[in-house]
């Protein structure tokens, strides 16, 4: 069966790639910022795929989407404004309003045909974000909005894809663009990112990225889930403005701000945040011993 499929080849550097058995298409095209598919794999599900890294399934993109935003969400004690950069598939919003103090969102996506196809095919990530009137969608460099506007959040989600050769996201994992996000920050603000594969193999751009948002903001935490769908442990990066709100963030707490709000969450709790926080002792070192900061002079490629 499987070999009647296509298969999508993901590549994870120039060594190592994993295979998904395609049963369909649904979309396949160049953008003027990247190429695009909306692929249907036997395992997963739709998933959308970018310059040929799956961004998302269908499977598992809850686990993704509740470990990336959620954390942030509640180490904020109100938040009220909301930035999404990236976030094209629109699931990153429906975590996002699952807070009920989150006031206002400005979701700066570069790519309308990303978005557009993702609100057409992708309705079970978004599940009608998209109209909620909460939201402002511009589609613009974020890095560009975020120089040429005078705004600042509460909390800021960094969900872009990684920045490949060409893609368009690369001038936004560097030292400068995390200075502006800093300046965007109201006080107790709160930025998290995805920060790309987490598996001792592949650390140098989970450690360049982790040391270059060091550099710029006060206290910075790695964190990481396993992602089937991405077949390996995935990384965050987050951060606050000033002190260190993630420390009192103990287990019990977490449950606690997480029964107030009334999430409903299947993946995220106490008990995964602990597991997602805890690192072992050789990938910390791994993490620790790079030496790139990521510059707009020395940007990151990823493979
Ligand atoms: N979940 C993803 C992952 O694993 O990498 C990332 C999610 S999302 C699909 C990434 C979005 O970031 C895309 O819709 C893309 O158009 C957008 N994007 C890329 N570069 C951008 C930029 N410079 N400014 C704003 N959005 C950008």
């Amino acid at each position: 069966m499987a070999k009647e499929n296509k298969w999508h080849v993901d590549f994870t550097g120039p060594h190592m790639a994993s295979m998904y058995a395609i049963e369909t298409y649904y979309v396949n095209l160049v953008s003027p910022f990247q190429r695009v598919e909306v692929a249907k794999s036997s395992l997963f599900g739709k998933c959308l795929i970018l310059d040929g890294k799956i961004q998302s399934s269908e499977f598992d993109e809850y686990i993704y989407h509740e470990a990336l935003v959620h954390p942030a969400m509640l180490a904020h004690p109100r938040p009220r404004t909301v930035m999404v950069i990236g976030g094209g598939e629109g699931a990153t919003l429906r975590e996002v309003f699952k807070h009920p103090s989150v006031e206002k969102v400005v979701m700066v996506d570069i790519d309308k045909d990303v978005v557009d196809l993702c609100k057409e095919y992708l309705p079970e990530w978004h599940q009608g974000s998209f109209e909620d009137a909460r939201l402002e969608l511009i589609h613009a460099d974020a890095r560009q909005y975020l120089e040429d506007n005078e705004v600042a959040f509460d909390v800021m989600i960094i969900d872009l894809p990684e920045p490949v050769e060409e893609g368009p996201s690369r001038r936004l994992f560097t030292r400068q663009f995390y200075q502006i996000v800093k300046k965007r920050l109201n006080e107790n603000g709160i930025m998290v990112l995805q920060s790309g594969d987490f598996s001792l193999t592949f650390m140098e751009a989970h450690s360049a990225i982790y040391k270059t948002v060091a550099s710029v903001m006060p206290a910075a935490y790695s964190y990481h889930v396993f992602i089937p769908s991405f077949n390996t442990d995935w990384s965050f990066v987050i951060t606050a403005r000033e002190g260190d709100p993630f420390k009192e963030l103990d287990s019990r707490e977490l449950d606690r701000r997480i029964a107030e709000r009334d999430l409903q969450l299947k993946s995220y709790d106490g008990v995964t945040h602990q597991g997602m926080f805890s690192i072992p002792k050789n990938i910390r070192a791994e993490r620790d011993s790079g030496t790139m900061i990521i510059d707009d002079d020395n940007l990151l490629t990823i493979d």
